[in-house]
């Protein structure tokens, strides 16, 4: 097999199976913390402050990955259930071992599925974040569209994403650090340029905060707003279901 264990028994399979995409997702989450110097933690911990969970709050999380921002629910509301969805069955399943190792099992879901057709019921949910995922989504409309179905009404959408407003003084350190920097420290860290280079230009792409802001208005939602984080680098837009 391509794993050469042909000789170990199921069970033991799993668990060295479980392992390779453990160290995939130590991979990805150390990756992220060489990026931003670590500074993605509090964005995400910021994420949670806006959202101020509610204790029996039901969380769906999309592009959930390995599930920084399910935990940091969890933890939060003591009485509340997360549903994680992501496209990528690997960070799925590598969220959901950690899941179980940090006794969240039966507060927690893990679905794959696509941001842009949810596999999930008209309004079903509290609360919908979604935390640097949406630059990945293909039709960002779809994505917005498929937030305000499952969310129940008086229920709150949350995206937290990069933003290219940087405030004009960082811009030009910025956009070195973006187009020099982190390409090849993605060759060296991970020996993957290609992927780090894609990153760059998807943050390039995304929209800017206010033309993003009207598209979640267009997208139904209501109380539309969003603040900026570390000069600009990163914003989180908020929005409620009427
Ligand atoms: N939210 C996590 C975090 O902040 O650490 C993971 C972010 S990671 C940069 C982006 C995630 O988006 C990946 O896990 C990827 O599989 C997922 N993704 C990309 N396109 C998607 C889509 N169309 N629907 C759902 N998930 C998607």
């Amino acid at each position: 097999t391509h794993f050469g264990f042909q000789t170990v028994k199921e069970e033991d399979k799993a668990k060295l199976v479980r392992g390779v995409f453990n160290s995939v997702a130590d991979d990805y989450d150390r990756m992220n913390d060489v990026m931003s110097v670590g500074v993605h933690r509090l964005w995400k911990d910021s994420l949670l402050d806006s959202l101020n969970p509610r204790s029996d709050m039901h969380l769906l999380d999309v592009a959930g990955g390995t599930g920084d921002i399910a935990f940091r629910f969890l933890e939060a509301a003591p009485r509340g259930v997360v549903t994680v969805c992501d496209i990528n069955a690997e960070m799925l399943r590598v969220g959901k071992a950690r899941a179980a190792d940090r006794g969240y099992a039966d507060r927690s879901d893990f679905v794959c599925g696509d941001a842009m057709q949810l596999p999930v019921e008209n309004r079903s949910v509290d609360a919908y974040t979604i935390a640097f995922g949406i630059r990945n989504v293909t039709r960002i409309e779809d994505a917005l569209k498929e937030a305000y179905r499952v969310l129940k009404p008086g229920g709150r959408f949350f995206c937290l994403e990069f933003s290219h407003k940087v405030v004009p003084l960082l811009k030009s350190v910025y956009d070195s650090y973006s187009f020099n920097v982190i390409p090849k420290m993605g060759e060296i860290v991970a020996n993957d340029r290609d992927s780090y280079q894609y990153l760059v230009e998807s943050i390039r792409r995304f929209p800017a905060p206010d033309a993003f802001e009207e598209m979640i208005k267009v997208a139904g939602f209501s109380r539309t707003g969003y603040r900026t984080m570390s000069a600009g680098v990163v914003a989180i837009h908020t929005g409620v279901k009427i």
